[in-house]
């Protein structure tokens, strides 16, 4: 999705470009197991412009693609967004913000809350605990202090076909892919990128090589040789998210609205077929699985994740129908260090990355390509990115966005949630 997102904005200002993939085709890498949820909860002015920005992408996404009316696209379903409070005070910094940049917002009670969606449970059952930790099963402590709602934030129903609109875009351009070629080595002479080495041994030669590659990005930015010039690197995080069925009293997929509950560690979704999805909010309690290398992880459901996912969803919706075994996904985060990402150059003259998406850029797709382009074309017409960061204008928000926040030498983002919420 972000490679392709890329391409079309490069291409869109004269480069010529190819994508290099070793799937078989266009969206297959993690994207495919996103939620697509495109909300605005970050913890920093940038990062909530960029999703804003973001957002804009996706209420105009076939007048953007510019393709013409006889394509299937990938729609954006606007139902909303819940960040429910731990406290009364919750997110004061946010939602100044909010305020400051011009997200719409409401701040509900309690009640209306519960008038609105009334299969949730109105206690807080905070903190998050693990479904083997006793208290577990303990009633829920005190009244939720109520929630914010972002009525404009929602969900792209298929970000697959999300990824093949960009990819057709693309092409329309005059882009280039290659499928099913894995890239195994970057070449390099006198500090300068010169291309990629394909692991059938061949080479193609290119001044200009961005790195997209999503859970493996770690692994592409060590065969450039830039890891050492980051002071915020990347990793592979494996996430699970679960389906279950709405409660048989309540359409959640048409009625239902996106929740970030930190109460109980999770984040849900309404899903096609009447369904709900629910995620990890990355409590700190729940143990991380970073993986070494992202051939090779288990692609099966844990029941262990999945029971304690699906019986913390039931503390907020008690009347969710629980099924006797585990159906969802499995996939990997590009986590950075402090789950804001890297939209940057390196210290290799040509080698740009736009990595460490941390579970949470699929919304940002729009926007990182113009992002992306617009700091290549600066850095290859002698721009020093490192010592004055672009400050980046949203071409529907027109949000100046300082790209200095996902620099590669950043120090770390301290306001990070240290989570999905970024
Ligand atoms: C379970 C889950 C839920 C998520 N939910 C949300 C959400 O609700 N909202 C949101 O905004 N974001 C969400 N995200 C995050 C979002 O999906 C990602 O940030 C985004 O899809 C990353 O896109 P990408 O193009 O960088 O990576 P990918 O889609 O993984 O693409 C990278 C591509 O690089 C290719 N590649 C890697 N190495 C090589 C190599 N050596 N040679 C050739 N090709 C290579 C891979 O084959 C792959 O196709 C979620 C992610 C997951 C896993």
């Amino acid at each position: 999705m972000i490679g392709s997102a890329i391409a079309l904005a490069l291409c869109r200002r004269g480069y010529r470009t190819l994508n290099i993939d070793k799937n078989p085709a266009a969206g297959f890498g993690s994207t495919a197991n996103s939620c697509a949820v495109v909300r605005f909860s970050y913890s920093t002015a940038n990062s909530i412009k960029l999703a804003f920005e973001g957002y804009h992408y996706w209420k105009n996404w076939a007048s953007f693609l510019d393709l013409g009316g006889a394509i299937d696209y990938a729609q954006y379903i606007q139902c909303g967004h819940l960040v429910i409070k731990t406290a009364a005070d919750d997110r004061r910094d946010m939602l100044n913000h909010f305020r400051s940049i011009g997200i719409p917002f409401e701040e509900w009670s309690r009640e209306r809350l519960l008038a609105r969606l009334p299969i949730f449970d109105g206690a807080r059952h905070a903190p998050p605990k693990l479904i083997d930790d006793p208290a577990f099963w303990d009633d829920g402590d005190e009244p939720l202090a109520g929630a914010i709602f972002t009525p404009v934030a929602g969900y792209v129903n298929d970000p697959l076909l999300a990824t093949r609109n960009l990819k057709q875009a693309v092409r329309a351009a005059g882009g280039r892919f290659l499928f099913k070629r894995p890239v195994a080595g970057i070449l390099r002479s006198a500090g300068r990128v010169r291309g990629v080495k394909l692991q059938d041994g061949e080479e193609l030669h290119s001044g200009i090589v961005v790195n997209a590659a999503g859970p493996y990005s770690f692994v592409v930015n060590r065969m450039a040789g830039v890891e050492d010039g980051m002071s915020i690197k990347t990793r592979a995080l494996r996430r699970e998210v679960h389906h279950l069925p709405s409660p048989e009293a309540f359409s959640f997929e048409a009625d239902g609205i996106i929740a970030s509950d930190t109460n109980i560690g999770i984040y849900i979704r309404p899903e096609s077929g009447n369904k709900i999805s629910v995620g990890s909010g990355d409590p700190g309690c729940d143990e991380k699985i970073w993986i070494e290398d992202p051939d090779n992880f288990d692609r099966n459901i844990s029941e262990l994740q999945w029971k304690t996912q699906v019986f913390r969803l039931s503390k907020r919706i008690p009347s969710i129908p629980i099924p006797n075994s585990g159906v969802g996904v499995v996939d990997l985060y590009d986590v950075a260090d402090d789950w804001t990402p890297i939209y940057d150059k390196s210290d290799l003259d040509g080698f740009y990355m736009a990595v460490g998406t941390s579970g949470h850029q699929f919304k940002n797709a729009g926007t990182v390509g113009a992002l992306m382009a617009e700091l290549i074309d600066a850095c290859e017409g002698g721009h020093d990115q490192d010592a004055t960061p672009l400050q980046f204008t949203g071409h529907y928000t027109k949000l100046a966005i300082d790209t200095g926040a996902f620099s590669r030498r950043r120090s770390l983002n301290t306001a990070s949630s240290f989570s999905v919420r970024g």
